[in-house]
């Protein structure tokens, strides 16, 4: 007979857009969800009020759920003149989610990253992870999600505990309070009549439930052994020929 072990999860920022999304797929098959967060919006899961910066907050969290498996999504909205409360939240929030992890013998954390991490304001097209952060980053949030990306990275294997790093770009679906809300303000402020270079421009969006699937996927994928040298080298060829 066997037993399958289930995981307790933490989202971390499942208040928010892409982490309610995840909290709700976690649910719907049958898992055991806590959320952290500094605001609450939702009352069907147990709560945690607290700041992802304030390392007894998410230790204090971590001893009375028992989680197994943090699903870390906690960052400021992309854009903010505020470069103070990007360091704070997003590299100083994401090292102590790290440590308390690693004190309370958590086994998997998956950190919502972006794909920002990467644009350096030029066309990006088919890139994947072996791309280097550019020189200069764009700006304070793409700056501290990379710093963020690479402590999460390089946390892995370390005292007991499995990471990995996603990197969505635009995120859209039931739930935004960003997108369409720029949009709007674009349009309110009569900002529509210019065109970006010749128009040919694209940019990726995915559906918020399946980057909250992508989430999952993650979390299920790092109980399994890594792929080998070989397999990924495979696995990269397949996805180009067919991008
Ligand atoms: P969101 O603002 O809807 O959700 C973020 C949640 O984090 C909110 O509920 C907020 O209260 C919480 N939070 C913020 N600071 C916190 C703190 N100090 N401690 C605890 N909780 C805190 O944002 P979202 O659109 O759902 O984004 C989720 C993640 O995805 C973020 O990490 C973001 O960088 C990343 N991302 C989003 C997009 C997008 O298009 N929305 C694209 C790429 C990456």
């Amino acid at each position: 007979m066997s037993s399958v072990v289930r995981d307790i999860y933490l989202v971390i920022g499942g208040s928010g857009f892409l982490g309610r999304h995840i909290v709700e797929a976690l649910l719907a098959r049958g898992d055991v969800v806590y959320v952290f967060d500094v605001v609450q919006r939702y009352h069907d899961v147990p709560f945690f009020s607290g700041d992802v910066s304030e390392e007894d907050q998410v230790s204090d969290a971590l001893r009375k759920c028992g989680a197994t498996c943090i699903i870390h999504t906690a960052s400021p909205p992309a854009g903010l003149p505020t470069p103070a409360l990007y360091w704070k939240v997003n590299v100083d929030g994401t090292s102590a989610v790290i440590r308390a992890a690693q004190a309370a013998g958590v086994r998997k954390l998956v950190y919502t990253s972006s794909a920002g991490v990467v644009f350096n304001g030029e066309d990006l097209i088919n890139v994947d992870e072996r791309r280097p952060f550019p020189e200069k980053p764009m700006d304070a949030y793409n700056e501290t999600k990379v710093k963020a990306e690479t402590l999460v990275l390089q946390a892995n294997g370390q005292n007991g505990l499995l990471t990995v790093a996603l990197r969505p770009a635009g995120i859209f679906g039931p739930g935004d309070r960003l997108m369409i809300k720029s949009l709007r303000d674009v349009y309110d402020s009569n900002r529509t009549h210019f065109q970006v270079g010749d128009n040919t421009n694209r940019f990726d969006y995915t559906y918020v439930g399946n980057v909250a699937h992508a989430h999952l996927l993650a979390a299920d994928k790092l109980n399994e052994e890594p792929p080998s040298e070989a397999e990924l080298r495979r696995r990269r060829e397949y996805v180009s020929s067919i991008s």
